[in-house]
């Protein structure tokens, strides 16, 4: 079979594997996961092809970053063969943009992942920060790590999408190279669709997080913590249902839809075992050989038409 997809990140020069791993579970996110089947996730990714991994401070307070720079550090590979992002002002005891906990935050994070630098550093959560501080302290306190080598490129996140569109009508183009989105390109919700053409127009690479919609995607279904609402968790539940009663794999179906829109550079997904890497990988490798299961998805979307598109709040102000 072909080898796992390589897309260019906007104008980044990076070339993503299309579907990217999503550490936010080795930080036990998801429930607990064992350092062994963590590191054992982390190499057969990288042998099956994926070069990025994506974490954070916050994820498991900072429980996700050590493994995963264990993890990555027992491959023994060359440096320059994966790519690296996590994150900064977000953390288990709040939230935090300003430019002196940034700076002192990429430290805390090279040293968790005994790396010299990460190749991306993104705001995390913005929803939840001044938008203002983003775009005139913090992205410019990014700036120096940038000049300094601690960092390649600059990244934002969030859940509503109205915040990238006011972070990058403010900032000299260029400045932001990447945005990370999540739970607005799947199946139930594809609402980031819309804002392609303008990231695309501004050079700006798109990441698109969280394909199995942090878990109603799954048979399995969400964590306790998930913030739909119950009727959106029951309408993905049903669906799910349906697709294992048809020999369906939802999630399967699932990654397929996310990464059938090649404007998005990686799909990440949230893995912690040899069994998801190897399954995701493969639902992209068949995306690429045989298309979507278009009949399927339409027989999905026509379960969720009652929730299509339905979000949840996040943040301390919407624009
Ligand atoms: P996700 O939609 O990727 O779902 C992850 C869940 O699905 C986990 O429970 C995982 O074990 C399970 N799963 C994975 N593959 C499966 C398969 N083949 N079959 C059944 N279950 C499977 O959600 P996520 O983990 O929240 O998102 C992916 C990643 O994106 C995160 O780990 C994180 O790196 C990033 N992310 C970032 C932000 C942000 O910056 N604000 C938000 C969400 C996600």
């Amino acid at each position: 079979m072909a080898n796992l997809e390589l897309r260019s990140l906007g104008n980044t020069g990076l070339k993503l594997s299309s579907v990217g791993f999503g550490a936010s579970p080795l930080g036990n996110v998801f429930g607990p996961v064992s350092e062994d089947d963590a590191f054992a996730s982390v190499r057969d990714a990288f042998r099956l092809g994926i070069n990025f991994f994506d974490t954070s401070p916050y994820y498991g307070g900072t429980v996700s970053e050590k493994v995963l720079g264990k993890a990555l550090k027992a491959m023994g590979v060359p440096r320059n063969e994966y790519i690296v992002s996590t994150k900064c002002g977000r953390y288990v005891d709040g939230f935090d943009f300003s430019a002196d906990r940034v700076t002192r935050s990429i430290d805390e994070s090279l040293d968790r992942l005994q790396l010299d630098f990460v190749d991306i550093l993104q705001c995390h959560d913005i929803e939840f920060g001044s938008l203002d501080q983003i775009v005139n302290e913090t992205i410019p306190a990014l700036q120096k790590l940038k000049e300094a080598g601690k960092i390649r490129f600059i990244g934002i996140t969030g859940l509503p999408l109205g915040v990238f569109t006011y972070v990058l009508d403010r900032v000299p183009p260029g400045t932001v190279d990447v945005i990370l989105s999540y739970c607005h390109y799947s199946i139930n919700d594809s609402t980031l669709e819309d804002l392609l053409p303008y990231l695309k127009s501004k050079g700006v690479g798109v990441i698109s997080a969280s394909p199995l919609s942090m878990g109603l995607l799954t048979e399995r279904g969400p964590p306790e913590w998930h913030p739909a609402s119950p009727e959106l968790k029951a309408a993905c539940q049903a669906a799910a249902a349906y697709c294992k009663e048809n020999g369906k794999n939802i999630s399967k179906l699932a990654m397929q839809y996310s990464l059938s829109n090649k404007d998005i550079s990686s799909v990440l997904v949230g893995m912690n075992s040899v069994k998801q890497v190897e399954e995701n990988v493969a639902a992209a490798k068949e995306l690429a050989m045989f298309g979507k299961d278009e009949k399927a998805v339409s027989e999905i979307e026509e379960i969720l038409k009652p929730v299509m598109n339905q979000t949840w709040p996040s943040g301390i102000q919407q624009s």
